[in-house]
């Protein structure tokens, strides 16, 4: 049916890739991935993968949700696409703004639509410098972020984020973005209580806007949970002091919620786990659950009474802003998280089951740390559980063979440095949830006797 020695030699001639080392990818030849439904895969091939990544962190429901397929045939049928700048609207994407609206938390009323969570992000710095300009303190153009943090690829997203190959290519940051340290316990806060570290984390967050000049500062940006920067679950402690700090300076707290929105951690949103009130909150993924690119800036009546009411057009959009079609499929997605009570379920059931069993995996002779919250977490290798301190080296080579066994054996997961690190959909069931944790600990196992070799 799929021809895939042809799909991958094309793929080697005419694909560029994200993210991709295509002399390694033209050599293996890529896996042609065909069909999806529920927590599985398949490939061209017949192999039947779990996808522990829920697609790129964002399959939330699933794969293969006829409904919201039969969304979108319908929508496209009526009004595949219409834009609205210049006073027009369509009826998905003001249902849409309603809805979400109605699960963010209650002072956060109003959405700017993108079409991802790169495009969120780029929205952000330009709003909130144009947040300060309107307010009549235009210096305000510095946003703080952090080290490791992944906030998108295009020039304001790549440069927002702390990852330094990203920086290292095109001249990144751009000016007027600036990053601190992010509450990496494990890498960084050994022989300290979790709090105490966070508490430590967070102080960066002051001491830079002081060295700048509060009057200087714009915004702070932060993932509640860093995602692509290895699944870092800051102590307790974190956000409720970096909220405390950006009030104590007037400084916007922005939250990119594009992996942990949507009840990736048992809350709608991550700052609703962590218990904070962030003024912008970026989205993406989860929103649609990835059926079709769908992103937005989630705006607080503080941002908003400013933007609206303080006039002076913001010169900012997108053609798909506000895109009917994919607005069908996020209300259809949306439909089915309420419907079926993912975010409680996430909460209260497979989170807490699938929390247990992964802790267990500590017992294995390569982990020195598991971590979760909601369905996101990571299992830390290192070569001695006694010693944590200690690291392979090079970094990053041990993650990378753990997640290829994974990956030949039926299991998708990510390798950050030497993190392997899960998202899975939060439809996933209790015995998909055993399949998930015996092929990870295979995979533990399989790397443990190839570093023996
Ligand atoms: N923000 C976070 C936290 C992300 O994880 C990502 C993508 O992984 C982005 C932003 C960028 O989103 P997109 O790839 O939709 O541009």
């Amino acid at each position: 049916l799929y021809p895939t020695a042809d799909l991958r030699a094309a793929d080697a001639r005419h694909y560029l890739h994200p993210f991709t080392d295509h002399k390694a990818l033209a050599e293996e030849g890529a896996r042609v991935i065909v069909k999806g439904d529920g927590v599985w895969l398949w490939d061209s091939e017949g192999n039947r993968l779990l996808d522990g990544m829920a697609g790129l962190w964002c399959t939330n429901v699933g794969h293969g949700r006829q409904e919201i397929a039969d969304a979108v045939h319908a929508q496209m049928g009526e009004l595949a696409f219409y834009n609205s700048f210049f006073k027009t609207t369509n009826a998905p994407a003001v249902r849409l703004a309603e809805r979400l609206a109605a699960i963010a938390p209650a002072h956060i009323n109003k959405v700017f639509f993108t079409s991802s969570g790169s495009e969120a992000n780029d929205t952000v710095l330009r709003m909130v410098r144009h947040y300060w300009a309107l307010k009549g303190q235009p210096n305000r153009q510095i946003v703080i972020a952090r080290h490791n943090a992944y906030h998108g690829s295009t020039m304001a997203g790549a440069s927002l984020g702390g990852m330094k190959p990203m920086h290292a290519q095109g001249g990144l940051p751009i000016p007027g973005i600036v990053h601190i340290r992010q509450p990496y316990w494990f890498g960084e806060g050994h022989g300290m209580a979790p709090d105490a570290f966070g508490l430590q984390a967070a102080a960066d967050l002051e001491r830079m806007i002081r060295t700048l000049g509060p009057e200087n500062v714009a915004a702070f940006i932060g993932e509640p949970i860093q995602g692509a920067g290895g699944v870092i679950i800051p102590p307790a402690s974190y956000w409720p002091e970096i909220q405390r700090i950006c009030r104590k300076y007037d400084i916007l707290l922005v939250a990119d919620e594009v992996i942990c929105g949507f009840g990736r951690t048992g809350r709608w949103f991550g700052s609703d786990y962590f218990g904070i009130e962030p003024d912008l909150m970026t989205i993406a993924k989860g929103v649609t659950s990835g059926y079709l690119p769908l992103g937005g800036v989630m705006v607080s009546d503080k941002v908003a009474d400013v933007l609206v009411n303080l006039g002076e057009e913001f010169y900012h959009g997108y053609t798909y802003s506000g895109h009917p079609t994919c607005a069908a499929a996020a209300l259809a997605n949306l439909d089915i998280i309420q419907r079926e009570g993912l975010v409680e379920r996430v909460a209260n059931d497979i989170g807490p089951y699938l929390q247990a069993r992964w802790a267990a995996l500590a017992d294995h002779p390569i982990v020195g740390e598991t971590r979760m919250v909601g369905l996101i977490g990571a299992l830390e290798l290192v070569p001695d559980p006694k010693n944590i301190s200690n690291r392979f080296t090079p970094t990053g080579a041990v993650g990378s063979i753990a997640r290829d066994f994974a990956f030949q054996n039926g299991l998708v997961m990510r390798a950050v440095r030497d993190s392997l690190i899960i998202a899975p959909p939060l439809t996933l069931t209790h015995a998909e949830a055993d399949d998930l944790v015996r092929l990870a600990r295979q995979t533990l196992d399989l790397t443990y006797e190839e570093l023996k070799r």
